[in-house]
Order: C-alpha cells, then sequence, then structure tokens
C-alpha cells in the first residue's frame, strides 16, 4: 500500500514541507461504486521549504481523471497510484486541480471513504486522505477545507462534512441533491472526514460560556435514536467540563456524531464530524451493560475534547501522536473520574494500564512513548502511545503541583493554538511554568519499557527510625539495551498499625527536599535513594505510590500482614486496593509453587470490604476481582504454563467463595430489590458487587452458583445482570449452559452490539473444545470477517482466552494466525491488531513458545502480506 517498501521512517529525517495548501475545496459526487472527487487547492511554496522543489503529493491507489494547473490541463502521466508529481512547480503561489474516482463499495480496509451498511463515511487518521485524492498528506500541513457533497436524495437523505453548513439544496432537474460544508478552522487532513446516508438523528442544543449556540446531533442508523440519548448527555457534560476544567470551549456552530456498524477503530475526532464506532454510540439497559455506558462516556468525551487537544493543537508528525492521544486520554480520565468514583475510575484505568500497556512494554512489541521510527504508522495507536501517553501528563502534574499544571497547560493552549507541535514544545510550558529542569523527565517518552521500584525497609525499635531503601532499574526493551534512571514520582505516607497516618515532620529529617515534603511526594531520580523518617511507631508500613503516581512495577518487603494494614487503613484507596491485589496475587503464585494458597489470613480484611460493600460498592467489588492471568504471568515473568496458572487462580477464587458464602449470599439476597435500572455509578457499582460476589460463590460451588446464576439469568430487566450471569454459566460446562447461550441468541439476534457480546463470551470458555467452537462460531450466519467488531468479538476474544490461545498443542496459536493471513488482504489494519494477540508469546514455557514462534513464522512467511501485518509479525518474533 506505501510506496516506502517496508523502509522504516526516522523522527531524525523530519524536514518541513516544501508546499503549503492554503485553501482546499473539495466536490465531491457520492455513487457506491464510482465516487467522483474533483480537489482544487491552492497552493504556493513554504518559505522555510526548499525553494523550487519538486511537488509530491501522496496517493493511495488512486486512479486520475483529470488534471489541470491554474486551469491548463496536464497530461493523467504525471499520477501514479500513490504519488502525482510536478518536477516543475511554480515559484508563486498555484493552484492544482485533480480529479479522482473512488470505489467505495469495494473499500474493505475502511481507510478513506467506504461503505457501512447503505451509507458513506470516512476515515483518514492516519494516512486515509490519500485513498480519497492526491495530497500533502502529513499532519503539520494545515489548511481550510470547503466540501461540497452530492449525492441522490434517496440514497443519501443526510449529507454531512466538516465546519459548518453553508449550503444545501436540489440539483434542478435531477433527483440529487447538495450540502457544502466550510471549515474555517485551518486543519491537517487527517481531520477530514464526510458522511452520506439514510440516517436518522437525534438532536439537541448547548450554549457556550461565551454565548455561543451549538447545534449537537447524534446520527445513528434508522431507528436507533433512543439508544443515542446517553451519548447526547455524555456529550453535554464532556462539553461543560472541558470549559470549567481546562477553559475550553467549542469553536463551530454545530457538532455532530455519527455512529457506524463497520469501523477499525473506537472513533475519530474530525473536526465538527466525529465518527464513531457504533459500539461507543448505542446503549439501552436491555442491550447495553454499565462498562458499554462507561465506555461510552470515555469515548465521548475522549473525541470531543480532541477538539482541542489534537484538533486546534495537531502533531507536527506522527512520532508525535501520544500529544494528542495521550493528552486527550488524560483528559478523558479526569473528566470520567469527575463523573463518577474518582478512586474506583483510577483503579479500573490502572488495571487496563498493568493488563495492556505492561503486557506491551514487557514484549516484544515494546515502544517508546514518542518513538523514532516507524514502519506502519497504524500499528501505533497502542495502549503506550494513549495510555502510557496519559500517566506521563499525570506525573506531570504530580511533579509540578496542580498550579503550575494549570498554567503550563493554559500556556500550551495559548501558545500553540493553530500550530503543530511536538512533545518537546508541550514539556517546554511546564518547564516554564514551574521553573523546573524536566530534562531527565524527558526519558519517559524516548525510554521503552517498564521501569521496576524496589523498596526495601529496615526499623530500629531502639532509635524508633524507620530506614527506606529505594531503587530503580528498567529491564532492556528491543533496540534499547542500556536504560537510564527515570523521575520516579513516589506519592507516600507512612501507616501505623492503629491506622493512623504518621506523620512525616520536617522532610529534611527524611532527607526529602521542601517540595517533596509539601507534595507528600518522594522523586526518585537517581538509581537509588535512603530516607530515614524518625520517631517512627513500631509496626509502621510505608504507603508508596499512592493513587499509582508513576507507571512502575513496585515491588516492596511489606509482610502479608503489612499489606493487610494498608488494606485496612490507608487513607489512599488506591493502595488499599493495590495492597489486595498483591495479597491476592502472592497466593495465587503461591498455589502455582504447590504451596499452601489458602485466603485465611484474609478473611477479616475481606469481610471487612464486604460489608463496608454497602457503601462503596463499586470499590468492593474491585477488590474482590483478581489479577488477570495475563497479569499475573508478566509478574511470574518466563517459563508460564498458562493452565497451571489459571487453575491456581481457580483455586483462589474458590477459597475465597467458600470462605465468604454466607456473606456473598447476604450480599445477593440484598440486592433483590434494588430499584429500577439506571446506568449511574452508584447502580453499576450495585451491580458490579453483587456480580462479583456472584461470580466468588460460583468459584466456590459451581453447581449451586450456576442455579443462581441461572435465575439471575432469566429474571434480568438489564444487560449488566444477564451478562454477567451468563459469564459465571460459561465457567460451567453443560446443557444449562448451552441451553442459556441459545436462548441469548435467540433473544437478540437482531442487536449486533449484543450478539458480539455472544461470541465474545464463548471465545472465552476456558476449556478444551473451544478452539472448535470458535471455528464453527466462524461459519455461523451471523459470523462475517468484514465485520470488524465480529472480528474482534470472537477472533480478539479468543486471542485473550489465557488457556485456549496459549494451548500446549499449538491449536490456539494457529487458530489465530489463520485467520491474519486470511483477513490480511481484505483489511490489513483488523489483522494486525488480531496478531497482537501474540504479544507476550515469549512469556511462555519452550513447548508453547515453539508453537507460538512457528505460528508467527507461518505469518511472515506468507507472499503479500500488508506492511502492517508484516511489522507486527516481525518485531514479534525480532
Ligand atoms: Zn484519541
Amino acid at each position: 500500500m506505501r510506496s516506502d517498501q517496508g523502509q522504516p521512517i526516522r523522527l531524525s529525517d523530519y524536514r518541513v514541507p516544501d508546499y503549503l495548501v492554503d485553501a482546499v475545496d473539495l466536490d465531491i459526487h457520492l455513487h457506491e461504486t464510482a465516487t467522483r472527487i474533483r480537489a482544487t487547492l491552492q497552493l504556493r511554496p513554504n518559505p522555510a521549504g526548499v525553494a523550487g522543489a519538486p511537488l509530491h503529493l501522496d496517493g493511495d491507489g488512486l486512479v486520475a481523471t483529470a488534471i489541470a494547473l491554474d486551469g491548463e490541463p496536464l497530461p493523467l502521466g504525471i499520477a501514479e497510484p500513490e504519488r502525482l508529481t510536478l518536477a516543475e512547480p511554480p515559484r508563486r503561489a498555484f493552484t492544482l486541480m485533480v480529479e479522482t474516482l473512488v470505489d467505495p463499495s469495494a473499500n474493505s480496509a475502511l481507510m478513506g471513504l467506504y461503505r457501512s451498511g447503505s451509507a458513506f463515511c470516512t476515515q483518514c487518521e492516519a494516512e486515509g486522505f490519500r485513498r480519497i485524492t492526491y495530497y500533502l498528506d502529513r499532519p503539520d500541513v494545515l489548511s481550510v477545507f470547503t466540501t461540497r457533497i452530492e449525492a441522490e436524495r434517496a440514497v443519501a437523505p443526510v449529507l454531512l462534512g466538516n465546519g459548518n453548513p453553508v449550503a444545501a439544496g436540489d440539483v434542478p432537474g435531477t433527483d440529487r441533491h447538495f450540502a457544502v460544508w466550510h471549515d474555517p478552522h485551518p486543519k491537517p487532513s487527517y481531520l477530514f472526514a464526510i458522511v452520506g446516508g439514510r440516517l436518522d438523528v437525534l438532536r439537541d442544543a448547548t450554549t457556550t460560556g461565551a454565548g455561543r449556540p451549538v447545534d449537537l446531533a447524534v446520527y445513528v442508523e434508522p431507528g436507533k435514536t433512543a439508544q443515542a440519548a446517553y451519548a447526547m448527555d455524555a456529550l453535554k457534560r464532556a462539553m461543560h467540563w472541558d470549559e470549567r476544567v481546562f477553559g475550553r470551549a467549542y469553536d463551530l456552530d454545530v457538532f455532530n456524531v455519527v455512529a457506524v456498524s463497520d469501523f477499525n477503530m473506537g472513533a475519530m475526532e474530525n473536526k465538527g464530524l466525529n465518527i464513531f464506532n457504533d459500539k461507543y454510540v448505542l446503549a439501552s439497559p436491555e442491550l447495553a451493560t454499565d462498562a458499554d455506558y462507561a465506555g461510552i462516556e470515555t469515548v465521548i468525551a475522549h473525541e470531543y475534547f480532541h477538539n482541542w487537544t489534537g484538533n486546534r493543537i495537531t502533531c507536527r508528525d506522527w512520532f508525535q501522536l501520544s500529544l494528542k492521544e495521550g493528552l486527550t486520554v488524560y483528559r478523558d480520565q479526569e473528566f470520567s473520574a469527575d463523573q463518577r468514583s474518582r478512586a474506583v475510575k483510577r483503579i479500573a484505568d490502572v488495571r487496563a494500564l498493568r493488563a495492556r500497556q505492561f503486557a506491551e512494554d514487557g514484549g516484544p512489541l515494546a515502544h517508546s512513548v514518542r518513538p523514532d521510527a516507524y514502519s506502519e504508522i497504524n500499528n501505533f495507536y497502542t495502549a503506550t502511545i494513549y495510555e502510557k501517553g496519559a500517566e506521563i501528563i499525570r506525573m506531570y502534574r504530580t511533579l509540578v503541583g496542580p498550579e503550575a499544571f494549570d498554567r503550563g497547560m493554559a500556556l500550551y493552549f495559548d501558545r500553540y493554538d493553530g500550530t503543530a507541535a511536538t512533545v518537546e514544545d508541550f514539556l517546554g510550558c511546564f518547564a516554564e511554568s514551574s521553573g523546573r529542569d524536566l530534562s531527565q523527565f524527558f526519558r519517559w517518552y524516548v525510554q521503552a519499557g517498564t521501569p521496576r521500584v524496589t523498596a526495601t525497609t529496615r526499623y530500629d525499635a531502639a532509635t524508633r527510625v524507620l530506614t527506606l531503601d529505594l531503587a530503580q532499574d528498567t529491564p532492556p526493551t528491543p533496540g534499547q539495551p542500556v536504560k537510564r534512571p527515570v523521575v520516579v514520582p513516589l506519592r507516600f505516607g507512612l501507616v501505623r498499625r492503629d491506622g493512623t497516618e504518621q506523620p512525616v515532620r520536617t522532610g529534611a529529617e527524611a532527607g526529602l527536599s521542601a517540595t517533596e515534603h509539601d507534595h507528600g511526594v518522594i522523586e526518585l531520580s537517581t538509581p537509588s535513594r535512603r530516607l530515614r523518617f524518625e520517631d517512627v511507631a513500631p509496626g509502621t508500613v510505608p504507603s508508596l505510590l499512592r493513587g499509582f503516581s508513576a507507571p512502575v512495577r513496585l515491588t516492596t518487603d511489606a509482610t502479608d500482614a503489612d499489606l493487610v494494614t494498608l488494606m485496612t487503613h490507608d487513607e489512599d484507596a488506591f493502595n488499599r486496593w493495590d495492597a489486595a491485589q498483591t495479597v491476592l496475587s502472592r497466593l495465587v503464585l503461591a498455589g502455582l509453587r504447590g504451596g499452601p494458597a489458602e485466603p485465611a489470613p484474609l478473611r477479616a480484611a475481606l469481610s471487612a470490604v464486604i460489608e463496608t460493600g454497602a457503601r462503596d460498592p463499586a470499590f468492593a467489588a474491585q477488590v474482590l476481582t483478581l489479577p488477570a492471568v495475563s497479569e499475573l504471568a508478566h509478574e511470574i515473568g518466563r517459563d508460564v504454563d498458562p493452565d497451571a496458572l489459571h487453575a491456581a487462580r481457580e483455586r483462589v477464587r474458590a477459597g475465597i467463595g467458600t470462605m465468604l458464602a454466607p456473606a456473598f449470599r447476604a450480599v445477593l439476597a440484598a440486592g433483590r430489590n434494588a430499584g429500577p435500572y439506571a446506568p449511574d455509578a452508584a447502580g453499576a457499582g450495585a451491580r458490579a458487587f453483587r456480580n462479583a460476589a456472584l461470580s466468588l460463590l460460583a468459584a466456590g460451588d459451581p453447581e449451586n452458583g450456576a442455579a443462581l446464576a441461572l435465575a439471575q439469568f432469566d429474571g434480568a430487566d438489564n444487560m449488566t445482570d444477564r451478562l454477567a450471569a451468563l459469564s459465571v454459566l460459561g465457567l460451567v460446562p453443560g446443557a444449562a449452559r448451552e441451553a442459556a447461550l441459545a436462548r441469548f441468541y435467540s433473544d437478540f439476534a437482531d442487536h449486533a452490539l449484543v450478539v458480539d457480546k455472544w461470541f465474545a463470551l464463548q471465545a472465552a470458555i476456558p476449556e478444551a473444545d473451544t478452539p472448535e467452537r470458535v471455528r464453527r462460531l466462524m461459519e455461523h450466519p451471523a459470523f462475517s470477517l468484514a465485520v470488524p467488531n465480529r472480528v474482534y468479538a470472537l477472533i480478539g476474544g479468543f486471542g485473550a482466552n489465557p488457556t485456549q490461545f496459549n494451548r500446549p498443542d499449538g491449536a490456539g496459536y494457529d487458530l489465530v494466525a489463520s485467520v491474519v493471513i486470511l483477513l490480511d488482504g481484505k483489511n490489513p489494519q483488523v489483522a494486525s491488531r488480531l496478531l497482537g494477540a501474540f504479544r507476550s508469546w515469549r512469556l511462555m514455557e519452550p513447548g508453547r513458545r515453539a508453537k507460538a514462534e512457528a505460528a508467527l513464522r507461518r505469518v511472515s512467511g506468507q507472499p503479500a502480506l500488508s506492511p502492517d501485518v508484516k511489522d507486527i509479525a516481525a518485531r514479534s518474533l525480532g
């Protein structure tokens, strides 16, 4: 697809463009198989570029049907599918007109202009615009776009573009109509979008603080507007929050959201016209779970927040991707934290970070938040760019404090508005606002891998001195054998055995700087550091990394009793949860080694959590959910046997379920007469708590658990409880499970997003015949390789099944590899994301490792692989 034959693109090769585009006029005639695009570009030499350089416009599989320079036709021979060249462009401003013809119905990669159902839509990030017309398709070329769209009225009564609508009407004497959209804000081509089709719309309106009225609309497939209400509500909350918290107001007269069912990723922040995977828009209590609602709130906010962090200030080049993505994830995390329980949101985010980003950082696909080379940019929309990028933003705030952080953000918005910026530009704003030298902090952007921090304590009862030794190191990652120390902000406190907080008097006595003392944050920037706390009561436990103040793996010498102290008393809710996670994972790992894995020492602490569960059920649910097998596997680090690990984890769950069965039964009984469904934090928390109780009860007593689950499945009035019950049933083989699955399908066969859940749930069954089941389901009439959500549900779901993907006979690896090969020619992005299932293959014991490697080699040996899959396969093997 790309002309650069697998040659990596390097940050060090960055050059400013030789030409600039002042204005783009597009005239698009939509047609199912032959859409005609006439692009008129106002170009001029960039004074900062190379004078007289040839002009190369990017294309991807394009066919030009007409070209003219300042109105004079040019030979079509200057346009190849992948590039249009003007060898000697005028040395002054000039106008280039190019007409292209594309077939949206044949576009199975879902990049550029394609069809989703009967609608037309686009996806241009990162390099999809070049599949529509020839262009300087790079994020540092900003231009003002005017788009005229024309179509048969019956085919596409709705015609949407970026910016504001400026004209619309019929084409006289035809059955066609048109709409003209003008976006006054200069933008890069990756933010371009159009939509055309038969869509229903939910409308609303809001007014910015400065008094600008904004029309809001959510477009959905016909008949689904009722399911768009929550997205609209989230949008309005996000708009108000961004004004209140970041001082960022919306800047157009309209804001449109469109939900489509065929979409490679989550959603896209096109200026004024966000396009979404409908899974992040559509919800109703009967069809969507609490997690779906939370996902909608987050993604709606995320794409809206991009309007400032991404659109108004964009990226100079794709190496800076985290400049917009990390920052925007940070902003959506903060938004959701303000809408719900901050502590529970933080716990959920860290759980996801550990499961996805730590796994990436600890495997062959590790890369830095600001990579210095890539061969396929689509493979860099990763947990590292997004979630680790967000953790870096959070660390800025922890290090410089909230006031300097706010000043730094304001400076960034002020100084870089309307430009394409870099990570260095961003960092400079905080160096300036805080007066601090952040050059060492910059290593977080360029050094891959998860730093390890170890804490060792020594208590001298005679002098009442607690010595805390801290050390850091970062394991090598591909291409980066030697690492240097980073700045690790460790928010901390000292927790006495009686639960009170031990004050740290002046700080100086301990060796803390005044800033560290005032912020309550130890800054570990050297390989090791010693702190001495005086007049410390016996049994006092340091609570480190409060709120997960840095994306590191922390190992302490805390005993189980110390951890129970933290779990019970720490004023930091995150660390109460994390202490519980540590004890639970120690239990699993002890069981794995054949030692005792009795949860008895946790009885009191867990009982207390369950008791207070009435007050904070969402938190209790998080405590009662063990670390995932994949996370535990990374903790072990080598020669993992996922079957043994899964079994050890299930034994601990069963132990807890048996030990606390009466308490869990009481939780379930109390929940029976909970009121009508509401997707708010309180309702969701209560359901999560009850479903965690159900899951543990069933682990301890599968027969009784299955009966309880079946009753809940039958009686549920909402998808959250129904699906939770079905997941519990999913772990208990037998006719009841199969009957429930069949009923679920027949009840919800018309609801694609629910059918996805049905596929995913079966792909997750930890049983030996699951690969066979998945193969069978691929033949199911509802399965289609052309629908990304379906493929992610069944094949992606299977790739995340720790025991069955990693089967010792290699059948799991082969299954995913075969689908990757089958799909690659049609949709390389989806294929390459599926191949990511192999990211942790090197952790496995040698037998599995050999099978995984063979499967990866089979993929990489295929002729004519896409750059996407070729890159992931090569790096996975590298
Ligand atoms: Zn984003």
